[in-house]
This record gives C-alpha cells, sequence and structure tokens, in this order.
C-alpha cells in the first residue's frame, strides 16, 4: 500500500460555551482535518487541534507544514513504515517543532494501517490493558455555584473524577475546587491543572497547601514550563504529586524531566509529542524512570480523542487519562466523528474503546463543511487569537 494524496481541511469547532484557563479563554477549537489517500483505495483520517501557547502551532502553521514539507515526503510511501516516514520528517526535514502537524499526519497512517488490517489502533500498539477509561470532565475558570451545579449533574451521569482548572488568585482556586469538592461527593476524585498560572515557587507552594485539604490526587504544572527546577522544588516542598504537562512536549523534555526529578506523572497528549510512536517513547522513558503517565487531550473532536484513548487503553504505565468526551457540558457544539460512546457500568461513567478499525471513527461531513474556515488575517488590537480547548 502506498500513500497516493494529503489533504487539509481547516475548520473552528465551537465550543457551547467559553472555556477558560490560567494561559487561555476559547470560545472555539482550531482543527485541522487530514486526509491521507492511499493506492487501495483505503482513506485514513488524523487531527491536529494546535496549541499556540504549548508548541507554537496554529491552524495555519499546521496546514503549511504539512502541505509544503510532510505530504510531498509522506506520498509514495507505505503507511506500514511509520517509524521510517517520522524519521525522514525529524531527521531527513530537520523539522523543528510543528509537533501538531506531526501527530496529525502520523495519526491518520495509523488510522490506515487499523483500516488495512481490520483492527483497532489500540491492537497495532500493544494492545489492551483496560477495557474502557473512567470519564473525566475538567472544568474551567467558572463561578463556584456553576460549578456546583454542573458537578452534581454530571455526578447524577455517573462521572466521578473532576478536574478543576486553577492558577488563579489562590481564594479563587480555594472557592472552585471548594465547590466541586463538595458538590461531586467525598468518593469522588479531583486533580486540578494550574497552567503555569503559579508562576513561582512560593506561590505555588501556598496554593497547593491551600488545596490540600480537598483531598487533591495531583497538581498539574504548578510553574512556568521551561523552569524544571521551579517544579523540581514545589514537588520537595509539598505531598501532593506534581504532574509536568506543558513541561514535557517530545521525549527529550522527558528525559530531562526525569534528570532534574521535577516530575511524578507526565501528561502525554499527541499535539505536544508529535504522535503516537514519540508518545510511546515519552512512555517508556517514564516507565523506566519510575514516573506515571496520564494520557491528557487538547480538547479535540472524537476524531483525536479516539487516538488518545486508543493509546491510554494499550499503556498499563498510564493508570490516568483525561476522558472526556465532547457532548458534556460546555463541549462543541457540533462533533466532526462519531463512534466513541459512553456506557454506565456498575453506576460509572466509562469511556468505551472504539471497536472498528483504525481509530474506529466515521467522518461527519455536513459537520467538516459547516465548520470550514478560509485563511484570512485582519488586526484590529481587539480580537482574541485563534481560540482552542485545553482538557
Ligand atoms: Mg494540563
Amino acid at each position: 500500500m502506498k500513500v497516493t494524496a494529503v489533504s487539509v481541511e481547516t475548520l473552528e469547532l465551537a465550543y457551547e460555551e467559553p472555556f477558560v484557563i490560567a494561559s487561555s479563554a476559547l470560545t472555539a477549537g482550531p482543527c485541522d482535518l487530514v486526509r491521507v489517500e492511499t493506492d487501495e483505495g483505503l482513506t485514513g483520517y488524523g487531527e491536529a487541534c494546535p496549541a499556540y501557547e504549548f508548541t507554537g502551532d496554529t491552524l495555519w502553521t499546521v496546514e503549511d507544514v504539512i502541505g509544503e514539507y510532510l505530504a510531498p515526503a509522506t506520498i509514495g510511501r507505505d503507511p506500514f513504515r511509520i517509524e521510517e516516514i517520522v524519521h525522514i520528517w525529524e531527521r531527513e526535514l530537520w523539522t523543528v517543532g510543528n509537533q501538531a502537524a506531526r501527530a496529525a499526519l502520523e495519526m491518520a497512517l495509523w488510522d490506515l494501517q487499523g483500516k488495512a488490517l481490520g483492527r483497532p489502533l489500540v491492537d497495532l500498539v500493544g494492545g489492551r490493558t483496560r477495557d474502557g477509561l473512567p470519564e473525566v470532565i475538567a472544568w474551567g475558570w467558572d463561578e463556584p455555584a456553576a460549578l456546583s451545579a454542573k458537578t452534581r449533574a454530571m455526578r447524577d451521569e455517573g462521572v466521578s473524577i473532576f478536574k478543576v482548572k486553577v492558577g488563579d488568585t489562590p481564594e479563587r482556586d480555594e472557592a472552585r475546587v471548594a465547590a466541586v469538592r463538595e458538590a461531586a461527593g467525598r468518593h469522588a476524585r479531583l486533580t486540578v491543572d494550574a497552567n503555569q498560572g503559579w508562576y513561582d515557587v512560593a506561590t505555588a507552594v501556598r496554593a497547593i497547601e491551600r488545596l490540600e485539604p480537598y483531598c487533591i490526587e495531583f497538581v498539574e504544572q504548578p510553574v512556568r514550563m521551561d523552569d524544571l527546577e521551579a517544579a523540581r522544588r514545589v514537588r520537595e516542598r509539598v505531598d501532593v504529586p506534581i504532574a509536568l504537562d506543558e513541561s514535557v512536549r517530545e521525549p527529550c523534555h522527558a528525559l530531562a524531566a526525569v534528570k532534574a526529578g521535577a516530575a511524578d506523572i507526565f501528561v502525554v497528549k499527541l499535539m505536544k509529542s508529535g504522535g503516537i510512536l514519540n508518545a510511546l517513547k515519552i512512555n517508556a522513558i517514564a516507565e523506566a524512570a519510575a514516573v506515571g503517565v496520564m494520557v491528557g487531550n487538547m480538547g479535540e473532536s472524537s476524531l483525536g480523542l479516539a487516538a488518545h484513548f486508543h493509546l491510554a487503553a494499550a499503556l498499563s504505565n498510564a493508570t490516568h487519562c483525561d476522558a472526556d468526551v465532547p457532548w458534556r457540558p460546555g463541549g462543541l457544539e457540533r462533533d466532526i466523528g462519531r463512534g466513541l460512546k459512553t456506557e454506565l457500568r456498575d453506576g460509572a461513567s466509562v469511556v468505551a474503546i472504539p471497536e472498528g478499525p483504525g481509530l474506529g471513527i466515521e467522518i461527519d461531513c455536513d459537520a467538516v463543511t459547516a465548520q470550514r474556515v478560509e485563511r484570512t488575517w485582519h488586526s484590529d488590537g481587539q480580537s482574541a487569537p485563534a481560540a482552542r480547548r485545553e482538557g
């Protein structure tokens, strides 16, 4: 099988309500839908949800990098030779950054492999170590009363893991976490994510100590992404485990974080790692260093989320996964894929791993067409930058 054509469509996927965190405030998610065709008539799909503040990628850089560099180096090649193709991207094209572009095109190659073999992606990356993922919901910087009401509604749906975005003032952080803990009940699992918002060690330590009474499972990214020494110092001074997300993008960052002793958990996301192969390498570094892994996501549609969920189901070291789904409160107004589902198991909502070949997601072409955007550029100093949602 040979790749014969690659195309990219640029979309903006509107959210039901704005999603505000320490590093961004978003009303829609950028989405590059990548389509890869082959000489055997199979079509593979991948998705980029570029996160400028993580990797510098945007909706338009993803389109350009795939169109000008990655696709020409991929057309004519066998999608089963992913290691070779990624090596060409990284070592012959000398690609710098642009992880979201690499991740999206690589995702489509994995989708093709699965479709050619008639097997779900999870079977290609190690096979299932778990049959589903407990559903998780991440709340942005909302009012405590609203968080409380939404948490109660989701608890009634069987959700028992909640992530609260913090990194605001210590008072507002505590008010939000307290509201979610009270509404979720004492048996719910709670994590918090500061998204670099606390800036320095002393602030982070004070904020975390203030949240400890609410039984926080771990804290994500308390300090700036490029300051591993600060993360190490926070980790030494608090009892809550430290997860690094923005700090750990590609395998070299995982190795640096291990050497610095800066984390208990790495958050692995395909838009940061540059794809599944690199995610597997990060997981190997983590596992060898006795560091846990949480598989996160950037708030992709069902297509990109499915790739993360297949990966999370395959990695025994990935004891956590931000298994959120796009149709919950605040999520996508119109998903572009069908195939994800949740089901109640012993009263708990679980995200099932798609059973179909490849990613197991069918593209909703009408939803794609309706949300397509063209490139225009105009700055009046007032407009918000292109939006994105991080889970
Ligand atoms: Mg995070």
